[in-house]
């Protein structure tokens, strides 16, 4: 400015002087490195019209009472004895004035069969309590820092949906990867970037080209870590720098389908200093209740709030719930699973890697990925002796891939004892 002053040029020195102002501004406008943990830098992320959303409120939202989960049916609540859920009785049966009575949710009065244990003819807490509380504890955070849904895909759509306008915002994956991922963004209409893992180096995460990534509008990135399906675990403290880096232009999706196989801890600690992080974890896998449908998202309590406004009303019913505290019982009895599939894993990681053109990848998880020769035509061989494994070859990086989760010694053994007649060992 001083050089085009002295030159006379007004207009260069105006010029300068108007960009300087625009900088300014815009450093104003951009939060500081203190700010950036804040939940409301990560809540901006969000799709803008969800910031004044409501959400739906159903009847169970709205009554308090029975969002302790004190509903039950009348004739569950007399004991059942002489009841037996006869609408009749229902009819005659007097209504005590101290116990509330529920009209409020258009529901049946009447047990649904015989024996309705669970009131099924009742609507379920949104999330039921003493289920939150039990998952909060297994994954050590606080019940409101948990969301419970319909497996973990269910969360994977939710996060797709809360953060990503359709043809604008994007998701950034890192295939080979798990399919859903992209899938969710694409019945969303967001954009798909990709940052392939480095299949020359383990399918390590690319940092570097993740976070160039950043840049082109990626609201959610995914790492999934162990990953599906090539069983790496991402290195911790370089994940952890990168979550630092993308505070402010996007969220961090942890997939930890698989911690319960892998020997690293996960990331939960982690999620009282970062508010862009989301963490997924499932029962489908270590607790044994694919069945059961019961996923789980750990973030910040105002994230879990803004993804519960977008979800449907009661996503975990009531034989889910009870499935799973069921399930949750008997901890000592799951870890013993756990440690026998993961020395199943490494035995027939070992033997698998003694074939005749096989290459095995080291594996975090309850599966085993390996690239054959002339892997489809060994697949559909398996498939006809009835041994089912998963196809992988098409996932970037992985041709001749196959993919074997780890079951039964018995059915290991059948397995291994198939593919060793089929390549002539
Ligand atoms: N994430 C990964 C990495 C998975 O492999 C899977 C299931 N194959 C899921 C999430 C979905 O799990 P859920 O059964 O909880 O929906």
């Amino acid at each position: 400015m001083t050089f085009a002053q002295a030159e006379g040029l007004h207009a260069h020195a105006n010029a300068v002087a108007l960009r300087l102002e625009k900088l300014d501004q815009l450093s104003a406008n951009e939060p500081s490195t203190a700010d950036l943990d804040r939940i409301e830098v990560t809540l901006a992320l969000a799709r803008p019209e969800f910031a004044d959303f409501k959400g739906y409120s159903s009847a169970r939202m709205e009554s308090r009472d029975q969002r302790a989960g004190n509903c039950e049916s009348r004739q569950e609540r007399k004991g059942n004895h002489e009841s037996k859920g006869k609408p009749q009785d229902a009819l005659s049966s007097s209504v005590e004035a101290n116990t509330p009575v529920y009209l409020n949710a258009n529901e049946s009065p009447y047990p649904a069969y015989q024996g309705d244990q669970n009131a099924l003819n009742r609507y379920p807490e949104p999330q039921p309590q003493a289920l939150a509380e039990r998952l909060a504890s297994l994954y050590q955070v606080n019940s409101d820092q948990l969301l419970m849904g319909r497996g973990s895909d269910e969360l994977i759509d939710l996060l797709t949906r809360a953060f990503c306008r359709p043809k604008q915002d994007a998701v950034l994956i890192m295939p080979p990867t798990f399919g859903m991922y992209k899938v969710c963004a694409e019945i969303q209409g967001a954009r798909v970037l990709e940052a392939p893992l480095c299949a020359n180096s383990g399918f390590s995460i690319d940092f570097p080209a993740a976070r160039g990534a950043l840049s082109q509008g990626v609201k959610l990135v995914y790492v999934c870590t162990p990953n599906n399906p090539t069983g790496a675990l991402a290195d911790p403290a370089a994940l952890l720098e990168f979550i630092r880096f993308a505070r402010g232009r996007a969220v961090v999706v942890v997939d930890e389908a698989y911690q319960d196989f892998c020997d690293e801890p996960g990331f939960a600690s982690k999620l009282s200093e970062l508010s862009n992080l989301v963490i997924l974890r499932t029962l489908s896998k270590g607790y044994a209740l694919a069945g059961a449908r019961m996923g789980v998202a750990l973030a910040h309590p105002q994230l879990i709030a803004l993804l519960r406004k977008l979800m449907a009303p009661y996503p975990v019913p009531k034989p889910v719930s009870q499935a799973v505290l069921e399930g949750l019982s008997n901890l000592d009895e799951k870890r013993a699973q756990i440690a026998q599939l993961k020395q199943q894993r490494a035995w027939l990681a070992l033997q698998l890697g003694e074939l005749p053109g096989l290459i095995v990848f080291p594996s975090n998880a309850n599966f085993l990925v390996f690239t054959a020769p002339e892997s489809r035509k060994l697949y559909q061989a398996l498939v006809e002796q009835q041994i089912i494994v998963r196809d992988v070859s098409h996932y970037l990086n992985l041709p001749g891939g196959l993919r074997v989760s780890v079951g039964l010694p018995a059915e290991n053994l059948r397995f291994l004892n198939a593919l060793r007649a089929l390549l002539g060992k």
